[in-house]
């Protein structure tokens, strides 16, 4: 089996599972519990928030974590938590065209609530548009959320430069579920950010955002009031603990993991970039777990499927909808042709992937596109 499907998730690691197996035997207790079973979990849950900024480079005087059950929650959370609190002063909100749908959708919902919201366009070459952005700035705060990497064309955004022109007095939001781990990122930028355990080695259901303490946000679900009552509901010790060990892992072999991500990515470049046919997203801000590329003369979908037969598996755009015949909506804003947006690849590298796969991939690949009809 080849997997090439990493953006949509990745195969938890041994360190990972190894991790939530033993705190599952053994600190099963819920965090919430008043006893000292409980008590040690809460305990270790806060150590754990500490380690994950110290990772990330961020003081704990400043900053503070919430875990959420998952990358579409936590975007909620941070945009609705947002806005719903400070709809008064942050009446006008923007995003960009091509974020994910747990973005996109939240927004279009404030829209109805009576916000005023800027989609800003990206360039062609799948960066968010400057100047735009600047077109769209009318000297007042607003309340800002760009992702870090597209998860289609793996494209990255300069935050430096959308803070400069935001302003300090803005509030900026990060997406960087397919950012973290794949760029470096200078993560005291945000004013809020988020990212999720399954898309970095660890399990599905967990997640965290990540925000400024002096920010203030609404819950979006109630209940129990964990979290500060931003996020009720049972913490799971377990999982937690298992993000943890995924999110130093990650650091701990960046450099080596972006080498070899890259190696394997220049080689699809290279050897697909020649087909008659296939149409590369290939841009400078990639990042090298990422290769966008679409059919111009067979139908996408049939090759995705002819390549599952043989156990290799790519996906054709975002594993939210890719089962339906969609429109690539993320193709459209970098001004691909329709036969390019309904005939995309998407090919998504981790770090058990081998050159020696890519190898084989080429040559499958090559055979099913000279094997079927157009
Ligand atoms: N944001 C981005 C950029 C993503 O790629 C995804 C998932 O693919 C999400 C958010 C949502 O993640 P989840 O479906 O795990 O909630």
């Amino acid at each position: 089996m080849i997997y090439f499907d990493n953006a949509a998730t990745t195969k938890p690691s041994d360190n990972v599972l190894n991790e939530f197996v033993r705190a599952s035997n053994t600190q099963y207790a819920n965090p919430g519990s008043i006893h000292a079973f409980g008590m040690e979990n809460r305990v270790n849950i806060d150590r754990i928030r500490l380690n994950i900024l110290k990772t990330l480079n961020l003081s704990n005087k400043d900053y503070e974590v919430i875990f959420t059950g998952g990358a579409t929650e936590s975007n909620n959370l941070a945009i609705q938590g947002f806005c719903l609190r400070n709809a008064k002063r942050f009446n006008h909100i923007m995003t960009s065209v091509y974020e994910h749908s747990s973005v996109l959708n939240v927004f279009k919902h404030l829209e109805t609530l009576g916000f005023k919201v800027d989609y800003i366009k990206v360039t062609p070459e799948g960066v968010l548009d400057l100047n735009d952005l600047k077109e769209h700035l009318d000297g007042k705060p607003v309340f800002a959320s760009f992702m870090g990497a597209n998860n289609e064309i793996g494209t990255t955004n300069d935050y430096g430069k959308i803070r400069e022109l935001i302003g300090e007095d803005s509030i900026l939001h990060g997406d960087l579920v397919q950012a973290i781990g794949k760029t470096r990122i200078d993560f005291t930028k945000f004013d809020l950010f988020n990212f999720t355990s399954h898309k970095i080695y660890g399990l599905k259901g967990c997640a965290c955002l990540i925000k400024k303490k002096k920010i203030n946000i609404s819950p979006i679900v109630y209940g129990g009031n964990q979290e500060e009552g931003l996020r009720s509901g049972t913490l799971d010790y377990p999982s937690i603990s298992a993000f943890s060990v995924a999110i130093s892992d990650l650091f701990t072999n960046y450099e080596t993991e972006y080498k070899k991500a890259k190696e394997i990515r220049d080689y699809l470049v290279k050897e697909l970039g020649s087909i008659d046919g296939v149409a590369l997203h290939d841009f400078p801000t990639c990042c090298p777990y990422i290769l966008s590329l679409s059919l111009t003369k067979k139908k996408a979908s049939v090759v995705v499927e002819a390549l599952s037969n043989k156990e290799i598996f790519v996906n054709s755009v975002s594993a939210c909808y890719s089962k339906s015949e969609v429109v690539s909506y993320v193709l459209k804003t970098i001004n691909r042709d329709d036969i390019e947006a309904k005939n995309p690849i998407r090919i998504s590298i981790g770090k058990y992937n081998t050159l020696e796969e890519a190898k084989i991939f080429v040559k499958e690949f090559k055979e099913i596109l000279e094997s079927i009809r157009s």
